[in-house]
């Protein structure tokens, strides 16, 4: 699906502090989201606006984040 060329994160953690940093920034327009990529076993950034529809397991995720 096009994510070869792609940063890529090992953890939750590390793509979350990423997308901190550059959503902080003032002369960010539109804001970046991370997804989980079953093919390369890790994180991906996508703009807000390409994301794509959802596969079942990052529903999962999604359910999961939502639990403390
Ligand atoms: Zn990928």
């Amino acid at each position: 699906m096009g994510c070869q060329e792609k940063k890529r994160f090992k953890s939750k953690k590390m793509v979350e502090t990423f997308i901190d940093q550059f959503n902080k920034d003032p002369l960010v327009k539109e804001t970046l989201v991370s997804y989980w990529c079953q093919r390369h076993d890790g994180w991906h950034v996508s703009r807000e606006s390409n994301k794509r529809p959802l596969k079942w397991y990052e529903i999962l995720e999604q359910l999961k984040k939502k639990i403390p």
